[in-house]
């Protein structure tokens, strides 16, 4: 039966979380479906960085080395993963709803006159259907989405499966694929990456997020979360009412119009819960809110509520984390 390929995207010299997490998922289905699971890693480091595809379920990991993939950039990528869906011929394609799988994944499809699914919650293979379900309406509904479509691509959203490391030691092949790309082609030039100071942990990568709503008010509220951040080893997210106001930059905000996050405890201070901020975080695994207002609707997603002032709260909740925690 024909494969399942897995697109390992890196960052900070990592094979992101979210992508092995798509990883263990594909494995998971392959088993079941007799379908073996291959990785695909795109990067000047690629060697090295497919060795830990094989304790996630991978038995072969094609290696595109080239240095042109360690700056986003639209025509190399989609050139280097159609190379591979050409020598592999996989049934499926799996990456994970990253911002860079999201500029590519039309593309490739058209390209390869495929059918994608992109952003979805889950993914499973049914006779000659791949079946995904979707959130919608800001994640208030799922829309269950099909192709029978020979090849289909599909972006994982994060934290919809988890990631599962085995110690186990299974043989995996590595396969290197030669890639040239004439720079001279390309119509756009990356100059510059520009990142935000500050931003010292990855909010979609973290396993902590501290997040702050218009309840945190101020620059003595914005310290507090620094303060619970820095303790926790949080990224710090926000709603958009405090990226209106400045308070944090756009970068931080979480939910519809912002990014996906998936940690494993997400802090919500000060945010009411509105369902296009819930769409953001509602894949937390725990979730602590704090908030004066009892019926507020962020306690219909908390897994603990302290309803109070935050102003109050924080100090004393810092102290004691930090006593625990250093
Ligand atoms: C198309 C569209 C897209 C949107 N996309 C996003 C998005 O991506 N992300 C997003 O976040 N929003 C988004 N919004 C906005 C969203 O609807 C809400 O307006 C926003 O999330 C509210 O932010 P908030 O919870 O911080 O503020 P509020 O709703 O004003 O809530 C503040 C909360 O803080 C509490 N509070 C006040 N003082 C204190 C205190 N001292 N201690 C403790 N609690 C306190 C209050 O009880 C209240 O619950 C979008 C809206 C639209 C229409």
């Amino acid at each position: 039966m024909s494969s399942i390929l897995v697109i390992l995207s890196v960052q900070d010299g990592r094979v992101k979380r979210s992508s092995l997490e798509a990883l263990s998922r594909a494995s998971a289905l392959g088993k079941a479906e007799k379908r073996e699971v291959i990785g695909v890693v795109l990067h000047s480091n690629a060697l090295s960085l497919a060795i830990d595809a094989v304790h996630y379920g991978a038995t072969k990991v094609f290696c595109v080395s080239n240095r042109i993939f360690d700056s986003h950039l639209n025509p190399p990528l989609i050139a280097g993963i159609a190379s591979v869906v050409e020598l592999v011929k996989p049934r499926l394609v799996v990456a994970a709803s990253t911002e860079s799988v999201k500029d590519i994944i039309g593309a490739l499809a058209i390209r390869m006159d495929a059918a994608a699914l992109p952003d979805v919650a889950s993914f499973e293979i049914s006779g000659d259907h791949v079946l995904c379900e979707r959130p919608v309406m800001a994640a208030k509904m799922m829309a269950s989405t099909q192709s029978s479509n020979p090849l289909v691509f599909v972006s994982l959203r994060s934290g919809s499966y988890e990631a599962i490391r085995s110690e186990s030691e299974t043989s995996c092949e590595i396969v290197e694929v030669p890639f040239e790309f004439d720079v001279s082609t390309l119509s756009a030039t990356l100059r510059e990456i520009v990142t935000t100071t500050g931003e010292a942990v990855d909010l979609t990568e973290a396993k902590v997020v501290v997040a702050a709503g218009r309840g945190v008010k101020d620059a003595t509220g914005k310290a507090l979360i620094d303060e619970l951040a820095s303790i926790t080893g949080a990224a710090i997210g926000a709603s958009r009412a405090v990226v209106e106001t400045g308070l944090f930059p756009a970068t931080a905000q979480i939910g519809q119009t912002g990014k996906v996050v998936s940690p494993e405890l997400y802090f919500a201070i000060g945010i009411s819960g509105a369902i296009q901020h819930v769409a953001g975080m509602s894949n937390s695994r725990i979730i602590v809110a704090i908030n004066k207002d009892a019926d507020a609707p962020i306690f219909d997603v908390a897994t603990y509520g302290l309803v109070g002032d935050c102003f109050k709260i924080l100090p004393i909740l810092n102290a004691e984390l930090k006593k625990i925690l250093s």
